[in-house]
């Protein structure tokens, strides 16, 4: 009689077992660790792709070894590191340590934080969290949330709340007033409310991509006038692109003048909540109705942490659902299940509070100051190159520019394929990594740092890269931009114009 064999599961008797795979696991990761040498190896999808498609699910490898060698090579070999000083693309962290070290042990004890019955002191613990954020805003002792998996969740919850604030107006009357600059999942929300592409309003920004109050408030009365519901208005707090802080204070005025709920995205600039020098430019940020803080992002954490907010719990209603087989109308435990849009859902809160407990809030908070400081060095190294165009100074820890080329005449279409091609070139390289935006149809190479690790000279050398790779690239592009010139009829090749 064969057994089936249980030692794969989590269970004391099974710890010897435990102990060693996830020490090989430490191990392997320690080894994988001190072997990088950049923040990528240049890896193209396709080669990726195969490597993964090639693997036979049904055919188990069995022992951990074959496991994390063939997990390296599918993966870990080629992975993209944030701790790396040169990994300057999007919104990642390098993260920290106590986080990853509850990250263990809320995989392991898998608590989950629906209800009180399956988590116990977790549930308190997230709702230190939240409160402990709330103070940070400047809430007062009704305020509550939950955390999400992230930004756009906190994102759609604040809109859901707001909707909930107007069921008998007709979909099609509703409107949710956001920046230009605000980030899509505004507009994803709308959609999965039922709202309509067209119920949110985009709102002009200044030079600096900060919504106009004066704009929104013109964008207002004209809703008003065409008998149209501004349901909600949502303030960035830290643009994706830019890191522009909306003036939430003028804001909320107009918020209050018009009866709408104010959501502040804070996904980004949620940091400054505990920035021991920029605190202050989250002024007005206790005005909101509902924020949006990414721990995960500015807070140094692994994905996902994220939370919603509120102003006052009494708001969060319609994220409440009572089932009979697990939190019933009648239930007195405190189940976090009534506030959240997920059910079963990960202790992450953990990850926050252990860091916390080590680190405290002051030293997180340095960390956010350290990547801003940073930001503005290198730009005060750079931004008379004539060689770099600077869409404007960093308002926290972006940069947003474009590579001129000197000597060579590319025309707009151009420099729009030699800054693409430049970005590409450089992940090719596995040297940086840069993303790429565009404004008002230009496009643009943009510099994410979140890395309190990385030195001026560490990024001046990143913006180098970029500036020796377009003086070596534009010569080919510009041959082929002549080329196209005199052949009306063709078009520049589509790898030139992608
Ligand atoms: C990153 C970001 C989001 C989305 O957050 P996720 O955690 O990626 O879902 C929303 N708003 C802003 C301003 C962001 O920068």
């Amino acid at each position: 009689m064969s057994q089936l064999p249980l030692h794969h599961l989590f269970h004391p008797a099974h710890a010897d077992h435990y102990a060693e795979t996830i020490g090989a696991g430490l191990e392997h990761l320690l080894g994988q660790l001190r072997q990088v040498t950049g923040p990528s190896t240049g890896t193209q999808p396709a080669d990726a792709a195969a490597r993964v498609a090639a693997v036979d699910l049904a055919r188990p490898l069995g022992d951990v070894g074959s496991v994390l060698t063939e997990m390296s090579q599918l993966w870990l070999d080629d992975a993209v590191w944030f701790h790396e000083p040169t990994y300057a693309a999007h919104l990642n962290c390098p993260v920290v340590v106590p986080a990853l070290l509850a990250e263990l042990f809320v995989a392991s004890v898998n608590s989950s934080l629906d209800t009180f019955d399956q988590s116990v002191g977790g549930t308190y613990i997230e709702r230190r969290l939240i409160e402990w954020t709330a103070e940070r805003i400047g809430f007062g002792a009704e305020a509550d949330g939950v955390f999400t998996s992230g930004g756009s969740q906190s994102n759609l919850q604040g809109l859901l709340l707001a909707r909930g604030r107007h069921e008998r107006v007709p979909a099609e009357r509703l409107r949710i007033l956001a920046s230009a600059d605000s980030h899509f999942s505004v507009q994803k929300s709308a959609r999965l409310l039922g709202l309509g592409d067209d119920a949110v309003v985009s709102v002009p920004t200044d030079a600096r991509h900060r919504m106009d109050p004066a704009a929104l408030e013109r964008s207002l009365a004209a809703c008003t006038a065409l008998g149209l519901r501004p349901m909600a208005i949502v303030a960035t707090a830290g643009t994706t692109d830019f890191g522009s802080i909306d003036p939430l204070p003028a804001i909320a005025d107009l918020a209050l003048a018009y009866d709408a709920w104010l959501h502040v995205d804070a996904a980004y600039g949620g940091g400054l909540l505990i920035s021991p020098t920029r605190r202050h430019l989250l002024e007005g940020i206790d005005r909101a109705d509902s924020v949006t803080v990414d721990y995960h992002k500015t807070f140094f954490q692994p994905v996902s942490s994220s939370a919603i907010i509120v102003r006052n719990r009494a708001t969060m209603s319609p994220a409440t659902w009572h089932a009979d087989y697990l939190n019933p109308r009648e239930a007195t435990d405190p189940n976090q299940v009534d506030k959240s849009l997920q059910t079963t859902r990960r202790f992450d809160a953990l990850k926050l509070w252990l860091t916390l407990r080590t680190m405290g809030p002051e030293l997180l908070g340095g960390y956010v100051d350290a990547v801003v400081d940073l930001t503005a060095a290198v730009y005060a190294v750079l931004r008379d190159e004539v060689d770099l165009q600077f869409v404007g100074a960093p308002e926290l820890s972006t940069l947003v520019f474009r590579y001129l080329p000197r000597d060579v005449v590319l025309g707009e279409d151009g420099l729009g394929a030699l800054n693409r091609a430049i970005r590409e070139d450089l992940y090719a390289s596995g040297a940086a990594m840069v993303a790429a935006t565009r404004v008002d149809g230009i496009q643009y190479l943009k510099v994410t740092l979140l890395n309190p690790m990385a030195t001026a000279d560490d990024i001046v050398g990143v913006l180098d890269l970029i500036r020796a790779t377009g003086a070596r690239l534009a010569p080919e592009l510009g041959a082929l931009v002549e080329e196209v010139a005199q052949q009306p009829s063709r078009d520049l090749p589509v790898e030139v114009v992608r």
